[in-house]
């Protein structure tokens, strides 16, 4: 049991890859904090783990408000004590040119992806930092590094969100507390669906686009991801400090 003890807390945990991560962290002993802000969507996350013998909770929370995000954090303190996994993985996509971008559009995309990461780490890294111990993990994208057809807003989320990482390392290495990156390819969940169906006329067609950009010639599982963030929540990684970790595929070369 790689997480036996720990207490983790995964935001946007109700669908996708959040909730691949909160299964596989359960499974290795975690006790999960799943948040979402649909509520049936935790609930099931919440089933699905308890089903399968592990332990976990849910708490409804916008990452975008900082009241909610102090409610999750003493959430979390008041009946856990302490937070030792914190995976910063809500996101949400748009589709368009930077012409096609209404600045409301703007504004909620970067709230999500950016604002996001930023008030989870603000309220509960102190606690770590008391702790002198914690892991945190970004949810960053190939996104960051490529270009890709209509993603420029969410590219620039997703670059910010690996410099936050790396910039935060540095600030709480002294404290013994970890912060790295997953940067995924391209991974079938809901969000790519979504997407696909609003940025292609064919999505079928696109689909073949994507594995052909991907050296793997598929598109990744949400349980790659996951096994990907264990793999970073464990000690397995204590020496993987402000790191991008890629699980694309092998996008970045295509
Ligand atoms: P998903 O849509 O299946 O899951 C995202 C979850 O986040 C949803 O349950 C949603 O309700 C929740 N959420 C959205 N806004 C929220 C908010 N304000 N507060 C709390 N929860 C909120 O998406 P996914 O594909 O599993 O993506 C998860 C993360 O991985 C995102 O950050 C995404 O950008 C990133 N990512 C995904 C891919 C991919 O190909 N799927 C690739 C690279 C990066």
């Amino acid at each position: 049991m790689r997480l036996a003890g720990k207490i983790a807390i995964i935001t946007g945990s109700g669908s996708g890859i959040g909730r691949a991560s909160a299964l596989r962290f359960a499974s290795e002993g975690a006790h999960v904090i799943i948040n979402d802000i649909h509520q049936e969507h935790g609930e099931e996350t919440v089933e699905e783990i308890r089903k399968n013998g592990g332990s976990a909770s849910f708490f409804l929370a916008d990452v975008t408000n900082p009241v909610d995000v102090q409610a999750l954090t003493q959430f979390a303190i008041g009946n856990y004590g302490k937070i030792d996994i914190l995976f910063n993985n809500a996101g949400i996509s748009n589709v368009g040119r930077i012409d096609e971008v209404e600045p409301d559009v703007w504004d909620k995309v970067m709230s999500v992806n950016v604002k996001g990461v930023y008030l989870p780490c603000k309220y509960i890294v102190p606690y770590m930092m008391e702790e002198k111990s914690g892991c945190i993990i970004n949810m960053s994208s190939c996104a960051a590094e490529i270009g890709l057809l209509k993603r420029a807003l969410y590219s620039a989320t997703k670059g910010a969100v690996l410099s936050l990482t790396k910039a935060m390392q540095v600030d709480y290495a002294p404290y013994n507390i970890r912060v790295n990156a997953i940067l995924p390819g391209t991974i079938y969940t809901p969000f790519v669906e979504n997407y696909l169906k609003s940025a292609y006329d064919d999505p079928t067609e696109a689909i073949a686009g994507i594995k052909k950009r991907q050296l793997s010639g598929e598109l990744g599982k949400p349980e790659d991801v996951a096994n990907a963030a264990l793999f970073l929540a464990s000690d397995e990684s204590s020496f993987m400090m402000g790191s991008p970790l890629y699980i694309d595929g092998g996008v970045i070369f295509g």
